[in-house]
């Protein structure tokens, strides 16, 4: 299982596949991307990440912020509409996850009896739509609803959010599950390890548990879910390609 995800000047797709393939080894039965650029495209299938290609070879993959997941079932057999990323109810929001809800099934109860509506068995689909569910009661930035939602969530996770509302903005959380952030020159890489972002950049952050971050307007902010600002500690990697 694993996520890469980027924002930035290049065409993200690609970036993103090769990433992908770079994680590989961790091991995976699913794929997917999503792509933001005016609308938030999601593309997934079971499966290695040559099928997801196959898969999205015709379709518009242009835009320079997404995120992609290699899926290791833990809630739901591995088929198309379980793999990642998922939307919530509104299509507004998509996520990517490695890890487990452990509370999951209580919250979609909640979620459910809210209007909410679940296209997949996953643990994961029951997080995006607590995060639009929060947004929508709080009349909050998506970041506040990120925030607000690890403290409700039991388990692990590694996640990337992205919105349509947010079209210039990716945000990231972990507890448990591995995430590296890749610094570049008006860019950022995210992953689950530095393999996919090395060939870009050496300069790392490893996001600590319980930290946000946000990359916006190509700035990077990472704090608690207690909102406490963090500064960045930033690595210089050394590594062979
Ligand atoms: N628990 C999630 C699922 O089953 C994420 C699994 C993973 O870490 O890939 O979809």
């Amino acid at each position: 299982c694993g996520i890469v995800a980027y924002i930035g000047h290049r065409e993200a797709c690609p970036i993103i596949l090769k990433g992908l393939r770079r994680l590989e080894y961790r091991g995976y039965d699913s794929a997917g991307v999503a792509l933001l650029n005016g609308a938030l495209n999601v593309y997934k299938k079971k499966g290695k990440v040559n099928d997801l290609e196959a898969f999205i070879a015709e379709k518009d993959t242009h835009a320079h912020i997404g995120m992609g997941h290699t899926r290791w079932a833990t809630h739901g057999e591995p088929n198309d509409s379980n793999a990642h990323p998922h939307y919530s109810t509104s299509e507004r929001i998509a996520i990517i996850h490695n890890g487990i809800i452990e509370n999951y099934a209580a919250l979609k109860t909640h979620l459910q009896k809210q209007g909410h509506v679940f296209h997949s068995d996953t643990d994961t689909e029951v997080f995006v739509n607590l995060i639009e569910e929060i947004q929508k009661q709080n009349s909050c930035s998506l970041e506040e609803a990120v925030r607000l939602a690890l403290h409700e969530v039991v388990g692990a996770y590694a996640i990337v959010v992205l919105s349509k509302d947010d079209p210039n903005q990716l945000i990231a959380a972990r507890k448990g599950s591995p995430l590296v952030i890749g610094v570049g020159k008006d860019e950022f890489f995210l992953a689950s390890d530095a393999t996919p972002i090395i060939e870009y950049t050496n300069e790392v952050v490893y996001v600590n548990d319980y930290e946000i971050a946000v990359i916006r307007d190509g700035q990077l902010d990472i704090r608690t879910k207690e909102d406490v600002q963090q500064t960045p500690y930033i690595q210089k990697l050394e590594m062979e390609l």
